[in-house]
């Protein structure tokens, strides 16, 4: 289970954003600057809605075998 991603929906401007689910560090939204994830030492805790869980160790590319 360890190493997960999320996507995270900013609860100010709805953006998606792939947020590592045990972030080090406080995540900010690359659109608006919002928190999306706050480091706590070990689970990071989120601001935004998880809309989805990406269980790979890097984060997805829309550009792969998409068709
Ligand atoms: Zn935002």
């Amino acid at each position: 289970m360890a190493g997960n991603f999320y996507t995270v929906e900013c609860p100010d401007c709805e953006n998606e954003q792939v947020v590592f689910g045990k972030a080090a560090t406080q995540v900010a939204c690359a659109v608006c600057g919002s928190t999306l994830a706050h480091a706590t030492g070990g689970k990071a805790v989120f601001e935004g809605e998880v809309l989805d869980t990406v269980e790979r160790r890097e984060a997805p590319d829309d550009l792969t075998g998409s068709s």
